[in-house]
């Protein structure tokens, strides 16, 4: 899982991307970039940490003044970990950083290449920098451009977007990657994940899969592909950063160990009465279950495994089968679910 930040306001950007590149350091990652839109757009990128990337950044004097930009902190699917496969991936019109996976990628890149097109590092993602860079080429319109993009790809994707000759515009769109926004009036972030926004507030909008989200310095617009503006429902968050931090502890793992005791008395308190285990929900409880005739888990590491135990608890005492799948595995097992299976 990678991290994706964007910001645009009234102060410098680059602090507040490094700043939320860092909150996202949890989700993992090889390599780190930003892109600064002052006078073009200025990309920083390297493979490793944050601390490396801050480094590199603080050589280039000139991005201090940017007030709009976007940042990423990359988990490799396609290609090694290296600078030239960092993301932001930026042609001269454009910057963009993807978390997710493009499938058709190869029929792009070849597409790309007889409209002149190659390519400078092997990522799924830069064929999408470049369809969108054909796109914008052709409309000069953000908006269509992008829509048009997103309608040729296969796969999974969460972007933000910068364009050069739109100053502190961001432009963001996600299909089953996360993605957030928030706005306050005075600037407007974007990301992954809901640490990286808590610095600039509570409240926050989840957009819906395909709706385009505008921001721009202090608010944020939501687009479908017809052009019209939607609205979007807004959410708060009901815990603070530090509990999203390190809080002291020198690694995340070593934090996690700690907070263990609460966090399974947090979790497993709504479900004892009495002292007793107790485990009837509104739409799970145990009439509702044998309505289903297959139970599917799909989840990832230690959830799957959970998953395992599960599975003979519930198919012990509901006698319903369920099957357990690696959840990036799933959908490519194509699984043969019926209308009465639960997932
Ligand atoms: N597939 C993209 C890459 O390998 C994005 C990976 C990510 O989500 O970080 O660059």
């Amino acid at each position: 899982m990678c991290g994706i930040i964007g910001f645009s306001g009234k102060k410098a950007a680059l602090p507040v991307l490094l700043e939320g590149l860092s909150l996202l350091e949890y989700r993992g990652y090889d390599s780190a970039g930003v892109a600064l839109l002052s006078n073009g757009i200025m990309t920083v990128k390297t493979k490793g940490r944050i601390s490396v990337l801050k480094e590199k950044a603080a050589q280039i004097p000139e991005l201090s003044a940017a007030t709009c930009g976007i940042g990423h902190t990359r988990w490799a699917t396609h290609g090694a970990p290296a600078d030239r496969n960092a993301h932001p991936h930026a042609t001269k019109r454009l910057a963009l950083v993807h978390n997710g996976i493009i499938e058709n990628y190869t029929e792009i890149a070849a597409y790309l290449q007889t409209q002149g097109y190659s390519l400078r590092s092997e990522t799924d993602t830069e064929t999408a920098a470049l369809l969108l860079d054909l796109h914008y080429r052709e409309t000069g319109d953000p908006r269509r451009a992008i829509f048009e993009t997103v309608s040729a790809l296969r796969g999974s994707y969460a972007f933000a977007i910068v364009f050069c000759d739109r100053p502190d515009t961001i432009y963001a769109i996600r299909k089953d990657s996360p993605l957030i926004v928030t706005a306050n009036g005075e600037h407007s972030v974007v990301a992954s994940d809901i640490p990286a926004i808590l610095p600039h507030g509570k409240a926050y909008f989840r957009p819906d899969e395909g709706v385009l989200c505008e921001l721009h310095t202090g608010d944020v617009r939501f687009y479908t592909s017809d052009g019209t503006e939607v609205s979007c429902k807004r959410e708060c968050v009901d815990w603070s950063v530090t509990e999203a931090q390190k809080g002291g502890w020198p690694h995340f793992m070593l934090k996690e160990i700690h907070e263990s005791p609460e966090a399974v008395e947090r979790t497993v308190k709504h479900y004892l009465k009495d002292g007793m285990p107790h485990f009837s929900l509104p739409v799970l409880d145990g009439d509702a279950i044998g309505h289903f005739d297959s139970i599917h888990v799909v989840a990832c590491g230690t959830a799957m495994h959970a998953g395992l135990i599960g599975r003979q608890v519930i198919e012990k005492l509901a006698r319903v089968p369920v099957f357990v799948d690696t959840a990036g595995e799933f959908r490519y097992r194509d699984p043969v679910l019926s209308p009465n299976a639960l997932v």
